[in-house]
């Protein structure tokens, strides 16, 4: 069995003129979880399609369980599911129709299709929607059947495309504890999202793309916890009376900076880690005038880390320790 379950190398896809995928190169163990971070156009479902095997990189390669996607896309797609961002569905299916119509398709027969849907349709609870029209289902209904779609023939590798876009809140519990519980078996799964708070909570690693290239892939904790080298660190400060006050005094102090404007304040963020830089900036802003009734440190998040990184870059400046730390950091 080859070493990781998906491997990438110098993977390029331009679309004319415009570089989408721009000589990127990861390895994503087996067994493990996965984010891919970007911003709009970054190049994150280029990138997965290309690994679903429908569609060609311009140059590079890319490989799912040491298998190459282009020269072997039958036996790649065998150890696959693919989850797209969209997909449709077809009009006077229900969901077992719907199910069995692509159980037939992957080449399952009798019984052990049966086998198979009734598995998948536990899994993802949908036993109970078996005969509703599967165009006529919620926005969480519909990612459950596409993943149970994806999960029909037991793939060893999962790659999900936004699977929590657009859900409410609950139908996004559901489907990260169905991810957990895929991954607990063991599978691979390789998921984008924007929501990045999420994908810090379930996944082994993160990769970040921007502009078709990557620009970090580690462990979500040690961005979570970040440095001076990896953009300072947070405070939230409220005040009474004006929350704008503090913004107005940010202003005239470039040391620090707004992140978020707060209904009683705002999040700050000193360049320095150092105590006593906060506390000389707490005492400056009250010999200022501004009224500050509370002022606390607040843990870093997968934001702040990702909006630094592209501030780095955009910067032109090196990229943070943590960043560089990556396996294919620049790549
Ligand atoms: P989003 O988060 O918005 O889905 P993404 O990171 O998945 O974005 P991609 O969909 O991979 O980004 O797109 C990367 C770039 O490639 C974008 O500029 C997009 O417009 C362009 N692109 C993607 N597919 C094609 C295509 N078939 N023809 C031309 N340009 C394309």
């Amino acid at each position: 069995m080859s070493d990781h379950a998906i491997s990438v190398r110098d993977l390029y896809r331009y679309f004319g003129g415009l570089k989408a995928v721009d000589g990127v190169s990861f390895d994503i163990p087996h067994g493990s979880v996965c984010g891919f971070v970007g911003a709009n156009g970054a190049g994150k479902t280029t990138t997965m399609r290309i690994l679903a095997t429908l569609d060609y990189p311009t140059m590079g390669s890319a490989e799912i369980c040491g298998i190459n996607v282009v020269n072997h896309p039958e036996k790649v797609r065998a150890l696959i599911g693919w989850m797209p961002d969209h997909f449709g569905n077809y009009e006077h299916m229900t969901v077992l129709e719907y199910l069995d119509f692509y159980a037939r398709a992957l080449g399952f027969s009798g019984e052990e299709r049966r086998a198979r849907i009734q598995e998948v349709m536990e899994f993802t609870d949908l036993i109970s929607l078996a005969d509703r029209l599967s165009n006529k289902l919620s926005k969480g209904m519909t990612q459950r059947l596409c993943l149970g779609r994806s999960l029909l023939h037991d793939p060893q590798v999962l790659i999900l495309d936004e699977p929590a876009a657009g859900l409410d809140p609950r139908a996004r519990v559901e489907l990260k504890h169905l991810i957990r519980i895929l991954a607990q078996e063991g599978k691979t799964i390789f998921i984008s999202s924007h929501i990045l708070s999420e994908l810090g909570e379930m996944c082994d690693s993160l990769l970040f793309l921007n502009n078709g290239r990557i620009v970090h892939h580690g462990d979500a904790e040690s961005l979570k916890h970040g440095s001076d080298a990896t953009g300072g660190v947070y405070y939230d400060v409220q005040v009474v009376g004006d929350p704008q006050s503090v913004s107005d005094w940010v202003v005239l102090n470039p040391d620090v900076e707004v992140i978020e404007a707060r209904k009683r304040g705002a999040r700050l963020r000193i360049a320095s880690a150092e105590p006593e830089k906060a506390a000389e900036t707490l005492g400056r802003m009250v010999r200022d005038g501004v009224r500050v009734v509370e002022f606390h440190r607040e843990q870093r998040n997968l934001e702040d880390a990702f909006i630094d990184i592209l501030g780095q870059i955009e910067g032109g400046g090196p990229l943070p320790a943590a960043v560089m730390k990556g396996d294919d950091a620049g790549s």
